[in-house]
């Protein structure tokens, strides 16, 4: 569905990005808080929202900075150490050049690799590149896995109706993970035009099916992307696709909401991105807190979205969430 940009008169939406955070449980905790609208004035708080010393806190509001297009907590994708950058910086004044040297084995950002896979790891690429006969023993030892799963809790692994089990197991997990051996060249596969259109584009309730790193359990949810060409348009059925991408995988939802904007903004490069997503996780509704009514709000606002509050709200209340 696409929508087109028209005038909202000042109809202001509400928070968008803090307000529906349920409580979570002790497991939890290591989340990252949701970011504070960005509109709202900001406090001596950083983007976790902790209180920073004052000598702390040139450098770690640089590092908020760039938490936008930088993914969470994982220490492949931290931007690179303060000391290289420099290095870089001074090799090129050296050389009479005032531009930072990019590095040719990584994408500008960390989303996507030089190959399009995206936050690929070891077991990514053997998975990706393996034989027939490597993923047989893939599956093998993950039925193994699955039988222990099931003598642990208590089940007899023989009994007939789980007899199988371990095997069904074993091929749904692969396809809950099957995002990380997608690759967003393909999943793109040229579908990008130039139209000359620059009004904001957007599709939304995208469903959601992910699985939350901490317990592996799944989160669903629906997805909300909006963007403002820079003249090229993106097939609009790829946004739900490189939603999926990013979804199949162990994640945490503010994670996802952020490696999808910076994707398409890597991929489209247009003049802004907003992602949005609402989702319930089953590790909050089946145990720990069990509030069975939560969602949990995301949102991830890039370029013109981020700089321009007009365009945000109209972002916003384009996609009602509100409601
Ligand atoms: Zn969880």
């Amino acid at each position: 569905m696409v929508e087109f940009a028209e005038p909202k008169g000042e109809k202001k939406p509400e928070e968008h990005s803090s307000g529906n955070t349920s409580p979570s449980d002790a497991d939890d905790v290591n989340r990252k808080p949701n970011r504070k609208p960005r509109h709202k004035k900001r406090k001596s708080e950083n983007a976790n929202g902790t209180v920073v010393d004052d000598k702390d806190h040139h450098a770690s509001s640089s590092k908020r900075r760039n938490s936008l297009s930088q993914a969470a907590r994982d220490p492949r994708d931290e931007p690179e150490a303060e000391g290289k950058k420099k290095k870089r910086r001074k090799r090129s004044k050296d050389g009479s050049k005032d531009v930072e040297e990019v590095p040719f084995t990584r994408s500008p950002t960390p989303v996507i690799d030089f190959d399009g896979l995206s936050r690929p790891t070891v077991g990514t690429r053997q998975r990706l590149e393996e034989s027939e006969e490597d993923a047989a023993k893939r599956l093998e030892k993950m039925r193994g896995a699955v039988r222990t799963i099931l003598e642990c809790v208590g089940e007899d692994p023989d009994r007939e109706g789980v007899l199988a089990t371990p095997k069904r197991y074993a091929e749904a997990l692969l396809y809950f993970t099957k995002g990380y051996q997608e690759n967003i060249k393909d999943i793109v596969n040229n579908a990008i035009f130039h139209e000359g259109h620059n009004e904001m584009v957007i599709v939304k309730d995208i469903e959601i099916f992910s699985m939350c790193e901490h317990h592996m359990v799944p989160f669903t949810g629906k997805m909300h992307i909006g963007y403002i060409p820079n003249n090229n348009v993106i097939g609009i059925s790829k946004l739900p696709r490189i939603a999926e991408m990013f979804s199949r995988r162990l994640q945490v939802q503010e994670r996802l909401t952020r490696e999808v904007a910076n994707a398409i903004m890597e991929v489209l490069q247009p003049q802004g991105v907003g992602v949005v997503m609402e989702s319930s996780h089953l590790c909050m509704v089946m145990r720990g807190v069990q509030k069975t009514t939560a969602s949990t709000i995301t949102s991830c606002v890039l370029g013109c979205f981020e700089n321009r509050e007009k365009t945000r709200n109209e972002f916003l209340s384009l996609i009602n969430l509100n409601r």
